[in-house]
């Protein structure tokens, strides 16, 4: 936290208050706190959201609530191609260019042709000059796509170098979803939150657990850590407090051991919740120590049939619970925790950092002072 002193003695004279003076003296400035009632006075910004249509519904509850949107186009199946993302974005952001930015992504359906990464870094290349501040780059790479020979292709794979210099090079960041959340790996009663337990028993064909032949947590992990280690001035957001969402320790090593990482909340705040339940203190700190490096995201998504009323409904009421968690020391309790856990009421200069500025130091995002 940086400490205002007054420069000249002088001025403690001349009308500056009691609370200033002792605070000066003790060397600490005081703390101030947002309510719940500030939640859409704060300019914030959510970093990672996928708006698959044209309609402008979530722009304007976004305005309405005081967020900026960074839109991700990423290469999820059942999403629209990675072309039609990219008209969306490019429609979100021309109806209000201050409010909605965008990142984009590349194919990797032929990324066994030897001309890939020259076609892929074209891409990038083609909508960067169109907007786009970086680049996602999903699970699909460790999980999903095998060579050949049926092996599955890793993030630290050779093929990726040529992408990594050109980013690394260019200072392009990339939003990395590496890995699954570790319950992933976990039988369903060791779960630690019910959305978790949830999703996986509705979609067996994702459950790690039960599929053993599919890489190990720990190999995903792995693999992000050697690409960390040989890009070393990569910026890279893990995003889903990349992937090390059980335990703010873990997430405080690669932070320490990677100064050109940073990580956003996306979808997992309720894990942070879970931890604070027996280690209040623990995730309070982890704000405290890395309060440049962490960034408020939610993954709200929206598809071309959804119905507009909804959207807003839903991003509101998301935006507002989390608010409610980061600012207030209130007493929660939601469906995705079992147990009642207390706000963080994280002080003012943090919660402007996390919502806010940290945005605009990773993405290019350009903030109004
Ligand atoms: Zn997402």
């Amino acid at each position: 936290m940086q400490i205002k002193r007054v420069e000249n003695p002088f001025l403690y004279y001349i009308g500056i208050s009691a609370i200033l003076f002792s605070s000066c003296q003790s060397g600490q400035t005081e703390e101030t706190f947002y309510t719940l009632e500030d939640f859409s006075k704060v300019p914030k910004i959510d970093v990672h959201v996928h708006i698959n249509t044209a309609d402008n519904a979530l722009v304007e509850q976004a305005e309405k609530d005081n967020f900026i949107l960074l839109t991700i186009n990423v290469e999820v199946p059942d999403y629209p191609t990675i072309d039609q993302q990219l008209d969306y974005a490019l429609d979100q952001k021309e109806s209000l260019p201050e409010r909605v930015y965008f990142l984009s992504t590349f194919e990797t359906k032929t990324l066994e042709d030897e001309n890939w990464h020259n076609q892929a870094i074209a891409s990038l290349q083609a909508s960067k000059e169109k907007g786009s501040l970086g680049v996602k780059m999903w699970k699909n790479i460790g999980m999903v796509i095998k060579d050949q020979k049926g092996d599955f292709i890793k993030i630290d794979h050779p093929k990726f170098d040529p992408i990594f210099q050109y980013l690394e090079k260019n200072n392009i960041p990339v939003c990395g979803h590496i890995g699954e959340p570790k319950n992933c790996w976990l039988p369903l009663e060791e779960m630690t939150v019910n959305n978790d337990r949830n999703y996986y028993k509705r979609h067996p064909q994702y459950h790690m657990y039960q599929h053993p032949e599919y890489p190990s947590y720990e190999e995903l992990i792995e693999s992000r850590d050697r690409v960390l280690e040989k890009y070393p001035d990569l910026k890279f957001i893990g995003t889903h407090l990349g992937s090390m969402e059980w335990s703010v320790d873990e997430i405080a090593k690669r932070l320490e051991k990677y100064p050109n990482m940073a990580v956003d909340l996306t979808a997992r705040i309720s894990h942070l919740q879970y931890q604070s339940l027996t280690d209040w203190d623990k995730v309070y700190d982890f704000f405290v120590q890395y309060q440049d490096r962490i960034m408020y995201g939610t993954d709200l998504h929206v598809t071309e049939d959804a119905d507009p009323d909804q959207v807003k409904k839903n991003a509101h009421q998301t935006w507002r619970r989390d608010w409610q968690y980061l600012v207030t020391e209130d007493s929660m309790q939601n469906e995705l925790v079992n147990g009642k856990f207390k706000g963080l009421k994280l002080p003012q200069d943090i919660v402007d950092k996390l919502y806010y500025k940290n945005a605009g130091n990773w993405y290019p995002i350009v903030l109004n002072k």
